[in-house]
This record gives C-alpha cells, sequence and structure tokens, in this order.
C-alpha cells in the first residue's frame, strides 16, 4: 500500500496520515519532518536546508530524494507507507518512480486534498497562535510571509501533480476542507481494497 497525499500547506496532510497509520500500521514519511529533525540534529542536511524552509521554499530535490531513498529502504516500508509532503515537484517525482520500478513496484494511489487558499493561511496562522498558547514554539515557517511563499511554491512547483498522476491513473481528488473525520472517511474510502 503506497500512497502520496498531496495538497497544499495546512489541507491537512498530516492529520490524514496519522489516521492511515492508526488503521494500516504502515509508516508515515514526512519529508517535513525529517528535514526539521535534521536541523534539529545539526546534520550535513540539517545545516542546508535550515535558512531554505524557514524561509518558506522548496529544498533542492537531490536532498529530498537522497533522504527518502534512505527512509524507504528500512524493512518497515517493505509492506507500504504514506507519503506526506513528497513528492512536491516534477523532478523529485520522476526520480521517485525510477527507484519504485527499480524494486518493480508503483504508487497505488495519490489522494489530493484541495483547499482553498485564504482559508489555508487563516488556518495555519491559528495553528500557529494556538502552538504559542500551548507554550510551544511554532514552526519557523508558520508566518504569514512564509506561509506566502510556501502557498506559490505548492502551486508552481506541486500542483503540476496533479495532472502528472491523474495521466498515470492513480489520482483521487477530495474537499479537504470538509470537517476532518468527514476527510478521513473520503480518504479512506480513496484507498479501499488497496490493502490485502
Ligand atoms: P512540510 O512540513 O511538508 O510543510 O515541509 C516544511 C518545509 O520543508 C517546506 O516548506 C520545504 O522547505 C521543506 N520540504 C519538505 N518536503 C520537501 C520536499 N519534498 N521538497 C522540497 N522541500 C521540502
Amino acid at each position: 500500500m503506497r500512497i502520496v497525499l498531496l495538497g497544499p500547506p495546512g489541507a491537512g496532510k498530516g492529520t490524514q496520515a496519522q489516521r492511515i497509520v492508526d488503521k494500516f500500521s504502515i509508516p508515515h514519511l514526512s519529508t517535513g519532518d525529517m528535514l526539521r529533525a535534521a536541523v534539529h540534529a545539526g546534520t550535513d542536511i540539517g545545516r542546508k536546508a535550515k535558512e531554505i524552509m524557514a524561509e518558506g521554499k522548496l529544498v533542492s530535490d537531490h536532498l529530498v530524494v537522497a533522504a527518502v531513498i534512505e527512509r524507504i529502504a528500512q524493512p518497515d516500508s517493505k509492506r507500504g507507507f504514506v507519503l506526506d509532503g513528497f513528492p512536491r515537484t516534477i523532478g523529485q517525482a520522476v526520480a521517485f518512480d525510477e527507484l519504485l520500478h527499480r524494486d518493480a513496484v508503483d504508487l497505488d494511489r495519490v489522494v489530493e486534498l484541495m483547499a482553498d487558499e485564504d482559508i489555508l493561511l487563516d488556518r495555519i496562522e491559528t495553528r500557529a497562535q494556538e502552538a504559542k498558547a500551548r507554550g510551544h514554539t511554532a514552526r519557523a515557517d508558520d508566518n504569514h510571509e512564509a506561509l506566502k511563499v510556501r502557498l506559490d511554491a505548492y502551486n508552481e512547483q506541486t500542483a503540476p501533480l496533479v495532472e502528472y498522476y491523474r495521466a498515470k491513473g492513480v489520482l483521487r481528488s477530495i474537499d479537504g476542507l470538509q470537517a476532518v473525520d468527514a476527510v478521513t472517511h473520503d480518504v479512506f474510502h480513496a484507498i479501499e481494497g488497496l490493502m490485502p
């Protein structure tokens, strides 16, 4: 069961990925989480990614693809995985397809969470305020400026993946602005029948 969740920042990919993980016990691979961990640990990749991430821009394809290749090779990914935040460019998608084909496998489903930009801006700003109210520090890129850059990056570099995956016949698009449980219902429907 190899699934990609596609959608703009704040569309709820992380929340829905967690629900898939809980139900199907496959790992949640979030390149954003991997990169934040690398920044925190001060690794080579982390040092290269830190500034770019804080500005809301995309980290270069080769860094991200390398991180995914390493993660997919772990034994827990053999039964499948749910990818969140990757691929984000056509270059990443092509590199990823090649990687999967080497193991004679393919992506089973790409689920697009569709969401209106203005609502996303509000949502992310609320997420940052709530984190602060709980005494947590907000993500470095959860501010108005970086968010605009992240949405632009999505529209310019990631949105073309919708057509890329539609042409492969694996895309399912759902309304990401419904109540969280209703989105989960549609996500499960979109991946129905994939698990043996
Ligand atoms: P996310 O947690 O998915 O919103 O990702 C946070 C940030 O990490 C993004 O704004 C990018 O700077 C970087 N990032 C995460 N995934 C990717 C990716 N697949 N390609 C390039 N940059 C990424």
